[in-house]
């Protein structure tokens, strides 16, 4: 049977984007669509313009800091959101028509329409009321914000897509949750002079890092201004008048909480639904999110899927471009791809401080047979001797007792993201400690302390 495309994706985000690419630079004809914009959440919507309002928000405390180095007339400084904003689309708008030039150069049909199945190998084109058949179907269609509709109120709170494009800074904010999104937004929206608070249900944010980067963390964002609440269940949100902020925010133990804008950052909900997996036989697991094996087959043998749709439980960005770059190399380029592993994830949080994180906690590491030594320090780094800043950088590394080698770090530290990045490239060595004890210092750095902690802690 001859099909249209021998690849169609639906979603042009990281992974769709990669797969697509890719397969069609082996050769093989390839469509993507995309309801939305090309270039999918991290870029249109998540990593990319959160890290441009990252940077923004940080220029506070540099102006702070420079008056211990002698800077003065920076109390003047003026900040507009409205540049910011608009600065950031056009970055946008740059990285997008970048995406599309770099399918249209190999040779992709975009379709710019939402897409569904309608049977096994055939895709419903809604905007172009058409459908077109395919060999392979790959499904890349990302997650989305998800908000509990049990709340009372929780309509009115914006989500991370919501925040990319406020028309002002709100006075004061509730940010719910307290994974990467609450916390990142939390330092974006607190550097930028807004009163922020996260409200997270459990104990300590951040749950699954390691236990003494939460609290540090948690320690570092409060010293900043951000006011974490833990255990604090949302029981509903209401409207109330302007002078009181617009909005309380109850929570079970009866507190209430007066601010302008409430934000949910609750985790991300796999886009799957009405896509028509149903008619084309295609399984669902928990939290609705596609059934994929290792090499990224859905329960349909042709059907495939990448990124954060999947059950695979890694929403980043880096490791969908891997899984559809993987795709295509097995599908169309002869190649013997090995499953993208989801071991030694090098991972960071936007924070400021920055967190970065890989390999096992301390908690992990102790559950496993065999002892550990672990290396820790926390110090003001050499820059907030002048600039009176309290940030200070905490660094820990877990190390195998029997192997020596290295099995976790885990960084607070300004530009932690960079530092993680060379981390993770270490682990993949499989690096000892008694490497990180042979590399001379390169001084004076606050990083020289990664390889100059010898005594483990008793
Ligand atoms: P996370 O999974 O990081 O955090 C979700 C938070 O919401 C957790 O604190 C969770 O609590 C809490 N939560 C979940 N459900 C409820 C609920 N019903 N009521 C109250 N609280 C709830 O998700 P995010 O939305 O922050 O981000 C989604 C994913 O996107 C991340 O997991 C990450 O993979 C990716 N991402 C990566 C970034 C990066 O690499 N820098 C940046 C942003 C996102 P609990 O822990 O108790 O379950």
């Amino acid at each position: 049977m001859a099909f249209d495309y021998d690849l169609f994706v639906i979603g042009a985000g990281s992974g769709g984007v990669r797969a697509a690419r890719i397969a069609a630079q082996y050769g093989a004809k390839v469509a993507i669509a995309e309801e939305y914009r090309v270039g999918g959440t991290c870029v249109i919507r998540g990593c990319v313009p959160k890290k441009l309002f990252h940077y923004a928000a940080q220029y506070a405390e540099h102006f702070e800091e420079a008056k211990g180095y002698g800077w003065a007339g920076q109390e003047n400084a003026q900040f507009s959101w409205e540049k910011l904003i608009a600065a950031k689309d056009r970055e946008i708008a740059r990285l997008n028509g970048l995406y599309i030039k770099g399918l249209q150069n190999a040779g992709v049909e975009i379709c710019e329409t939402r897409a569904e199945l309608t049977g096994p190998h055939d895709i419903r084109l809604v905007a172009e009321e058409r459908t077109v058949t395919a060999a392979n179907i790959l499904i890349a269609t990302g997650a989305t914000p998800f908000v509990p509709h049990n709340i009372p109120g929780a309509a009115y709170a914006i989500t991370s897509n919501e925040a990319f494009h406020l028309k002002s800074l709100p006075a004061s904010i509730a940010i719910i949750g307290g994974g990467y999104i609450a916390l990142e937004f939390a330092s974006i929206f607190n550097g930028l002079g807004v009163d922020t608070h996260v409200l997270y249900r459990g104990p300590q944010i951040l749950r699954g890092f390691d236990d003494e980067l939460r609290d540090v963390l948690a320690e570092e964002l409060a010293a900043k201004g951000v006011t974490i609440h833990t255990r604090a269940d949302v029981d509903r949100i209401e409207r109330c008048g302007p002078e009181r902020g617009g909005y309380i925010v109850h929570t079970r133990k009866g507190e209430e909480l007066a601010v302008a804008e409430v934000m949910y950052a609750t985790g991300r909900m796999p886009n799957t639904f009405d896509l028509g997996l149903d008619r084309a036989g295609v399984e669902l697991g928990g939290n609705d999110a596609i059934k994929v094996d290792d090499y990224n087959r859905t329960s349909v043998g042709h059907i495939f899927a990448v990124g954060d749709v999947t059950d695979r439980g890694v929403q980043l960005t880096p490791f969908a471009i891997r899984e559809g770059h993987a795709l295509a190399e097995r599908l169309f380029g002869g190649k013997d791809t090995p499953p993208v592993s989801t071991e030694n994830i090098a991972t960071a949080v936007f924070t400021s401080p920055e967190l970065g994180a890989v390999g096992l906690t301390e908690q992990q590491a102790r559950e496993r047979p065999g002892d550990i030594d672990v290396h820790a320090a926390r110090f003001r780094p050499m820059k907030h001797t002048l600039s009176g800043s309290a940030e200070k950088v905490f660094y820990k590394l877990i190390v195998e007792r029997k192997t020596n080698k290295v099995v976790g770090a885990h960084l607070i530290a300004p530009e932690a993201g960079e530092l993680i990045q060379l981390m993770g490239v270490l682990m993949q060595a499989g690096a000892t400690k008694a490497h990180f004890d042979a590399t001379l210092a390169v001084h004076p750095t606050a990083a020289e302390e990664l390889v100059l902690m010898k005594t483990p802690r008793p």
